[in-house]
């Protein structure tokens, strides 16, 4: 879990005094240059304070201090990075961990679906394709098809990860290759979505950032522009 600090901790954490910790501009002494400034100077409210959505932002228009915080960990931030006691830290890195396993798991699992696939061709998937969402090209490699198993409905499965073009516009991903998977369950004769009281037919197992993600719609909105896009993104180089 990550720590959340509010902006009244973080303006403490740097000895800063506000009037309120609300979102606003302020002015405060400056815990950098105040104190070290003429007597009669010492009181003046020379540090600008920023309190918005995100963090704390804090300059200083006499020494020129500059700092602050986010409320929460952000990746990659150099400006205004939080303050993180020993006990955060190790907090944080725990829950990376976590994130890690889970998603290696979560891979893991996309990969055994995509590996349990049939053809998309005579399938119910098929029929949905062509029928209930009118695709006219050809059957694309990146699309399956799920038999009912247990309690799952049927299934059409799109795979995302490096594909490769074996011929030109035709985009293979082997089950080693695959980082996540998209699953739209199925009615039992293919004529639509299957419904699911209290979630959505379509769900994603796996890696699911921005880049792959446009993979995962160009795998289930088959079009011809929609697999230009899954090729870009299969020439790009791994993440
Ligand atoms: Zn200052």
């Amino acid at each position: 879990m990550t720590a959340l600090r509010s902006a009244a901790d973080i303006l403490h954490d740097f000895r800063v005094s506000t009037p309120s910790s609300g979102p606003g501009r302020y002015y405060a002494i400056c815990p950098e240059c105040s104190h070290k400034r003429k007597k009669a100077n010492q009181k003046l409210k020379c540090l600008g304070v920023t309190i918005d959505a995100r963090g704390c932002k804090l300059g200083c228009n006499h020494c020129g201090w500059t700092d602050g915080a986010f409320y929460q960990t952000a990746k990659g931030t150099s400006r205004a990075a939080p303050v993180m006691s020993e006990r955060e830290k190790a907090d944080k890195e725990r829950a990376e961990e976590q994130r890690r396993r889970d998603l290696a798991a979560s891979r893991s699992k996309s990969q055994w679906l995509w590996a349990s696939r049939k053809p998309l061709k005579h399938s119910i998937a098929e029929i949905y394709l062509r029928e209930c969402r009118g695709y006219r090209g050809p059957l694309p490699p990146t699309l399956g098809f799920l038999p009912a198993r247990d309690n799952h409905p049927p299934a059409m499965i799109g795979a995302f990860g490096m594909a490769n073009e074996t011929e030109p516009g035709v985009l293979v991903i082997g089950s080693d290759d695959v980082t996540g998977v998209h699953v739209t369950r199925l009615k039992p004769d293919g004529s639509d979505k299957a419904e699911i009281s209290g979630e959505s037919a379509k769900l994603t197992i796996g890696l699911d950032n921005d880049r792959l993600t446009m993979a995962f719609l160009a795998a289930g909105e088959p079009s011809q522009a929609a697999f230009a896009v899954v090729s870009t993104i299969s020439a790009a180089p791994a993440p």
